[in-house]
């Protein structure tokens, strides 16, 4: 990012290079497809010797916009977007990932990404699950084939906070790919380049789009990684210097083979929604701490999960490490309280399974998001079957409070 702040920055990012008429956004270019009047032109761009744009799979000018803006906020090299949050994730590993490979993931993730890993499991590449809030659970697990680490910052929906340095100076020195899900801190309250990571995911359908009405989903590659020591790059993309090598593997054998792409209008609504992105989320940090306290000093609530809080077990690191605590906390309701009940009262926030929305969220996780691990596996991830996770939105702070106290009772 320039010397400016971030949200100048990202404010006046597409007029870095000249708009079309002056225009203060980036147009939407809905074109499946793009023409040259010398063949010899799209020869050169599809060879990589020309830049510009051919088929709307692998990018469009609307789309290569919101990937600069991206790669912007998080101070990176360059940025793939795809056409949601797991798409990213999947397209990334499908493109650098082979058969035979490891890697190995935190065991606290969001449940879809969980299942995902599952998946590649049964096709040929080993993940191991380990507790990442100390990074000599990542060591014991690497193997001499793992390729890659994976964390989220903050874990969805325990909070737990990964020793995000202490594992990216292991991934420096092995030489392992440091793959971070930047999703719940976003760019704006971390960048986990500042922790040595080689890519970072974000789901632009949460904080950085913020108002629920757009999906989609980005991999910045840090520049910090030397794809000249990875073993899977093709020969294809080992043009250049190394450092561009991944990014194009991924955009080649991810991008245009998997074909996930985020459409132009989207890659626009994310694009305007990202321009507020540290606004909203001083916000959303100062309603989720005033809340965790409201929840913490309650009688009927048993335990709140937010790094916010000086319980939280990795509350030290998560001050040190992030310039604010973010939206997403959970909590658990005390024995006898019945979940429904209270959720039902609720009259401003909304059940629904999203985060990251201006609206404040709520969902009990056991029944919904973590049904498909059975009640053993919950129990093993510390799940208790009265969990409710909340993505705080930007309502004000005293509508909000005063919807759950009214929700919970005296
Ligand atoms: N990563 C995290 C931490 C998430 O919470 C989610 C979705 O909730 C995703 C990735 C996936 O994002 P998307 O829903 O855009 O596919």
């Amino acid at each position: 990012m320039s010397k400016r702040g971030f949200t100048t920055t990202i404010l006046h990012s597409d007029r870095a290079r000249p708009v079309e008429h002056g225009a203060f956004h980036k147009p939407v270019h809905n074109s499946a497809a793009f023409g040259f009047a010398d063949a010899r032109d799209l020869v050169r761009v599809f060879q990589g010797e020309q830049p510009g744009f051919v088929y709307g799979r692998q990018g469009t000018p609307t789309s290569v916009a919101l990937e600069e803006k991206i790669t912007q906020m998080e101070q990176g090299f360059q940025t793939i977007v795809c056409g949601s949050g797991m798409a990213a994730i999947s397209t990334t590993l499908f493109a650098l990932l082979r058969g035979g490979d490891h890697f190995v993931s935190s065991a606290h993730l969001f449940g879809n990404t969980t299942s995902l890993f599952e998946t590649f499991a049964d096709l040929g590449i080993a993940v191991s699950f380990v507790d990442t809030t100390e990074a000599a659970h990542v060591e014991a697990a690497l193997r001499p084939e793992t390729r890659l680490v994976f964390v989220e910052t903050i874990a969805n929906p325990c909070t737990q906070v990964a020793d995000l340095a202490g594992i990216g100076e292991l991934c420096r020195q092995r030489g392992i790919i440091y793959m971070v899900d930047n999703t719940v801190t976003s760019p704006c309250l971390f960048r986990p380049r500042d922790v040595g990571a080689s890519l970072v995911v974000n789901s632009l359908t949460k904080y950085i789009g913020g108002h629920g009405n757009a999906m989609g989903g980005a991999v910045t590659d840090t520049g910090l990684f030397d794809w000249s020591r990875y073993p899977n790059i093709s020969e294809l993309y080992r043009k250049g210097g190394p450092k561009t090598w991944g990014a194009a593997q991924i955009r080649k054998k991810g991008l245009r083979d998997a074909g996930p792409t985020l459409s132009p209008e989207t890659s626009h609504h994310l694009a305007v929604g990202s321009e507020t992105l540290a606004l909203r989320m001083n916000r959303i940090c100062a309603n989720a701490q005033a809340l965790a306290e409201l929840l913490e000093a309650h009688p009927k609530v048993a335990k709140v999960h937010y790094p916010g809080l000086a319980a939280h077990p990795q509350h030290a690191r998560a001050q040190s490490l992030f310039s604010g605590n973010s939206g997403i906390l959970s909590f658990e309701l005390a024995d006898g309280v019945d979940c429904f009940e209270v959720l039902g009262k609720l009259e401003i926030v909304i059940s629904s399974t999203n985060l990251g929305d201006n609206r404040t969220l709520a969902i009990l996780v056991a029944p919904t998001i973590y049904f498909e691990l059975g009640p053993a596996r919950r129990a093993e991830l510390g799940i208790a079957e009265s969990l409710v996770r909340v993505s705080v939105g930007i309502e004000d702070t005293e509508d909000l409070l005063a919807d759950f106290r009214q929700a919970l009772g005296g």
